[in-house]
């Protein structure tokens, strides 16, 4: 980060921003000026380079066809790519998650190549889709308070050796493949089902991307009681039986 200005990029808005994800852009964007940061912020469409010299990176959800389609330019343009190799931190969510990996069972029903920067496969599920609101405990690595969400998606995601799960689900499926497991993380790639926006219902999320781009252990406090609320009602909303 350079003279206390954040640049926050929101990858491509045009395609991956089917389930309300552009609330994690907000809920960041708000929390570093809550901290006294300024926050330039780029919401980069699918036909625009994307730019190599973010602080954090933002990739959101999609239906199966954008999907594939957002892998493709990503791997054609590898911007996000020599950003992670710069140090970026990149949060990714469902589709997202994904495509940070290595593989995924595209929209044709074939193999298609993520950009290999989360070590994950993801597999079309052969059960039901997995829809529903999710409670997870986060990895205590991170020292995150319970992991609430809201999950839709077909693909099962298998976490390889090179990354930990984010979390592991108490309510719900998170990766779907039965072993418990939400999401996944390496150094400062970020991969989660959680919709919601998962920012938005878990905002120290938002901080530990502070502070990660800060290079800090702490945030000055902020008021939360917004955040309580809806934390509150969405764990009750779990928690009711379907
Ligand atoms: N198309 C993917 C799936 O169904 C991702 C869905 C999503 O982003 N919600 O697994």
């Amino acid at each position: 980060m350079s003279d206390n200005s954040l640049r926050l990029v929101w990858v491509y808005p045009d395609l991956l921003s089917t389930y309300g994800d552009q609330g994690n852009a907000l809920v960041v964007e708000r929390r570093a000026r809550q901290r006294g940061l300024q926050v330039e912020r780029y919401d980069v469409r699918s036909d625009q380079p994307v730019p190599t010299s973010g602080d954090i990176y933002l990739i959101g959800g999609g239906e199966d066809r954008p999907q594939r389609l957002a892998a493709e330019r990503l791997r054609r343009d590898g911007g996000l790519q020599r950003a992670v190799g710069n140090g970026a931190i990149v949060f990714s969510v469902c589709a997202g998650y994904q495509i940070l990996g290595n593989e995924f069972i595209n929209d044709l029903g074939q193999r298609e190549p993520g950009l290999g920067l989360l070590d994950v496969v993801s597999t079309r599920g052969e059960g039901a889709r997995c829809v529903g609101d999710v409670l997870a405990d986060i990895d205590p690595q991170l020292g995150l308070p319970e992991l609430t969400g809201f999950e839709n998606h077909q693909g099962v995601t298998h976490v390889g050796p090179a990354a930990r799960p984010f979390a592991r689900v108490r309510l719900g499926n998170g990766n779907g493949t039965g072993d418990g497991t939400e999401g996944a993380y390496n150094g400062t790639v970020f991969g989660t089902y959680m919709h919601g926006p998962v920012l938005a219902r878990n905002p120290l999320i938002a901080d530990l991307l502070l502070k990660l781009a800060l290079d800090v252990n702490a945030l000055p406090p902020t008021d939360d009681r917004w955040y309580d609320a809806l934390r509150a009602e969405r764990v009750a909303a779990a928690q009711q039986p379907a």
